[in-house]
């Protein structure tokens, strides 16, 4: 199953669910990107409402992480910050929670990849002894200097248990537009569901620039490719005009698999 929604309800995720599940979206990404300001009680009510739609929530986790900083303080910083949002996930029965892990800072690695690790491991067991329902998803990243290339993270997944996003753009960035998409889904496939994110991007010689509106071309690249490989995914638009975006790419999937069956 291909599931879409965008990142972001446009507004107050209270207010809007409703209006999000009748475009006849069945995902969407709840937003702390610049930081946990949700109530517990707003979290709560956000999945009482979704009883009702049923769309799979996720949480972007806010920029502010680094779980592999030099510094100590910025480490238990990062940790709060996904924990919180974790917090607030479990509450509104989101599925799992964003976040782009960290960066080298000029080291190796397979050094930053224990760091990490060591982290995301210490984060799951805090998950566990809270009782939350929620996976963490460190998510491929579109600059060299950041953490988390695709080969990274399945191997964080393996070596975890933990799920990943795959962000197809910031792939495309991070490789200077290379996208190599027989090879991805090869190594997605044996995965399960694929949380992942989608959007145009554009880049520069370190990576991603900014996120822009998804070109018709690039959404019927990726849906043919899932296609292709029956993988079972969720996209979540992450363009500047997600929702407008989203409606696209539900008419591109309708398109193409009125095509598959002519
Ligand atoms: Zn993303």
């Amino acid at each position: 199953m291909i599931r879409i929604g965008p990142a972001g309800f446009g507004g107050s995720p209270i207010e809007n669910i409703e209006h999000i599940a009748e475009l006849g979206f069945t995902a969407a990404e709840v937003e702390f990107t610049y930081g946990v300001r949700m109530k517990k009680e707003d979290a709560k009510r956000l999945g009482e409402l979704n009883k009702k739609h049923r769309l799979m929530l996720s949480i972007h986790a806010p920029y502010y992480i680094n779980l592999a900083s030099k510094e100590k303080e910025k480490i238990e910083a990062s940790k709060k910050r996904i924990l919180d949002s974790c917090q607030r996930g479990s509450l509104m029965g989101a599925k799992y929670v964003v976040f782009h892990a960290g960066f080298y800072m000029g080291r190796d690695q397979e050094e930053v990849f224990q760091i990490i690790k060591q982290e995301i491991i210490s984060i799951k067991d805090k998950i566990k002894k809270n009782n939350w329902n929620i996976k963490l998803a460190p998510e491929t990243t579109g600059k060299a200097s950041q953490f988390g290339d695709i080969d990274e993270l399945i191997r964080m997944k393996k070596e975890t248990g933990c799920h990943i996003c795959i962000d197809f753009a910031h792939i495309k960035a991070r490789n200077q537009g290379d996208i190599d998409y027989d090879d991805i889904m090869k190594k997605l496939k044996p995965l399960g569901h694929i949380h992942a994110h989608f959007s145009g991007i554009e880049w520069t010689s370190k990576g991603e620039r900014r996120h822009l509106i998804t070109p018709e071309k690039d959404i019927k690249e990726l849906l043919s490719y899932l296609l292709k490989y029956k993988i079972d995914a969720t996209i979540i638009n992450e363009s500047p005009d997600s929702v407008e975006d989203c409606l696209k790419t539900l008419r591109i999937l309708q398109d193409i698999r009125m095509k598959l069956i002519q």
